[in-house]
């Protein structure tokens, strides 16, 4: 194997995965990208690190010349890990740098990682399906490739990426695929790091969560999956839910609370 794809997780280092720090261990490159935690160096720390991904890096320029980096590396013989923030399947890219890899011949391996979505229904203690009323999931960018902003119901529970710039856009577009207005909401920036975010709110009242996520990796979770466990965090709850701003019980809660 000369390149190894691996998931870093969603946030703190030791949210990787037992194989991927092995592997990772034995890279001579890594490409990494802006949203993995740059304590993962300590890992592999002879390794060239080569810093791949300021975060928006996704046009097609920059694309190619990840994918030519890959190539250059591999077939000069190192161990490469190309290292990404979450799992490497999930809005990742992924498909452009296999596709890639395999024109020129490299093997590869793909070790998986905790996506945002479950990082963040860990965190605030949402589980995703429900029994009952939580029978799907969805992962959704809420971007399509040409920049529009787009919303749908097609799962009882259903996480947006990629749509923390425009809150109060995907509220309208979520009311306007049939989500009614009072469906529970919950948002979640930076999961899994120490300044982790969390503010609940309904569909119709999501634009309130703009302000507090601004300029952080934000998902939002609409459905049976943002319905919070009463038995499980109430006492929690009733601490973080002071209203820090708005109508909507933005309950902040910074990662480690008790
Ligand atoms: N492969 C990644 C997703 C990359 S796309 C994964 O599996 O998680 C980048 C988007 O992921 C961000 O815009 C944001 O919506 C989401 N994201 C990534 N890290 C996040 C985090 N720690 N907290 C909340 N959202 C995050």
């Amino acid at each position: 194997m000369r390149v190894i794809f691996i998931g870093a997780g969603p946030g703190a280092a030791d949210l990787i995965t037992v194989r991927g720090a092995r592997l990772l261990a034995r890279a001579e490159v890594v490409l990494f990208d802006a949203l993995t935690d740059p304590t993962l160096r300590e890992l592999a720390p002879h390794a060239a690190w080569v810093h791949v991904g300021k975060r928006g890096f996704c046009d097609s320029t920059g694309q190619t010349a990840i994918n030519a980096l890959l190539v250059k590396h591999a077939l000069a013989g190192k161990v490469v890990v190309r290292l990404k923030g979450g799992d490497p399947s999930v809005f990742g890219r992924l498909e452009e740098e296999l596709q890639a890899l395999a024109q020129a011949g490299i093997a590869c391996e793909v070790v998986p990682g905790v996506t945002a979505a479950i990082g963040a229904a860990a965190a605030t203690q949402r589980p995703l399906t429900r029994r009952g009323g939580g029978r799907s999931v969805s992962l959704t960018t809420a971007m399509t490739r040409e920049g529009a902003l787009r919303a749908s119901r097609s799962a009882d529970t259903e996480v947006f990426y990629m749509a923390g710039k425009q809150l109060a856009a995907l509220s309208r577009r979520l009311i306007a695929a049939g989500w009614p207005g009072d469906t529970p909401t919950s948002v979640v920036s930076r999961a899994g790091w120490p300044d982790q975010l969390h503010s609940d709110h309904t569909v119709d009242s999501l634009g309130h969560a703009s302000m507090l996520h601004a300029g952080r990796p934000t998902v939002v979770t609409v459905g049976a999956g943002a319905v919070p466990i009463a038995s499980v965090d109430t006492a929690a709850a009733q601490r973080a839910h002071e209203p820090t701003m708005g109508s909507d019980t933005p309950a902040v809660e910074p990662r480690g609370k008790p």
